[in-house]
């Protein structure tokens, strides 16, 4: 399986990293051994001294398909889902200045966070999911699903014409604004629509 991350899809993040507003979605990939093993610590590795979360609402893949409609976007999904995209931002800059693939700063073991799954029939409308992440107790990031550029079913159109979606495979939304560094004993707290769907211990 892969994940299938999405950049730069909320506007309020774009401005905090003085990035340019994209004409279509930016997208890069995470190999299947970034995800962070259930109930395991994340370690911060040694490459990096700036490691920052990224809290980003997941969709699960669940048949396979290309080029697929907008339209039948939903029936490739019965689970959501919220997880962290952590990031290398030292690393990922260097990359960007040089104008080279960012994989080293996002695809690191353990860089994938996914929480608990959720239907999808829970939730009255998933383009007006709020979501947050807690570090040691204090809000740092807020989001609402309202608030994508593209929205989900936008998302799976566009990826789909560029790489076939298996079962499985995890799309991972993109981040609101609110991104920071995690330190060593930092406790992270993800809710989706109020209820805490994971939970992180920094090492
Ligand atoms: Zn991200």
């Amino acid at each position: 399986m892969k994940l299938i991350c999405i950049g730069r899809n909320y506007a309020a993040h774009i401005e905090e990293l003085e990035n340019e507003r994209p004409q279509e979605p930016v997208v890069f990939m995470k190999p299947d051994s970034a995800i962070l093993p259930k109930e395991q610590d994340f370690y911060i590795p040694e490459f990096s001294t700036d490691i920052h979360y990224e809290v980003e609402v997941l969709v699960k893949i669940k048949k396979v398909g290309k080029h697929i409609a907008q339209q039948f976007a939903h029936t490739y999904y019965d689970e959501i889902g919220l997880g962290i995209d952590f990031t290398a931002r030292d690393l990922q800059s260097q990359l960007k200045a040089k104008g080279l693939p960012w994989e080293k700063a996002k695809g690191f073991d353990g860089s994938a966070v996914v929480g608990k799954w959720i239907q999808k029939e829970k939730y009255e409308n998933i383009d007006k999911l709020g979501f947050s992440l807690l570090k040691n107790g204090e809000n740092v990031q807020n989001g609402n699903t309202s608030l994508m550029l593209w929205k989900i079913d936008e998302l799976i159109a566009h990826v789909s014409t560029y790489f076939m979606l298996k079962k499985g495979d995890i799309l991972f939304t993109g981040t609101p604004s609110g991104v920071g560094k995690v330190s060593p004993n930092d406790y992270l707290v993800g809710t989706l629509e109020g209820e805490q769907v994971f939970e992180i211990n920094v090492r």
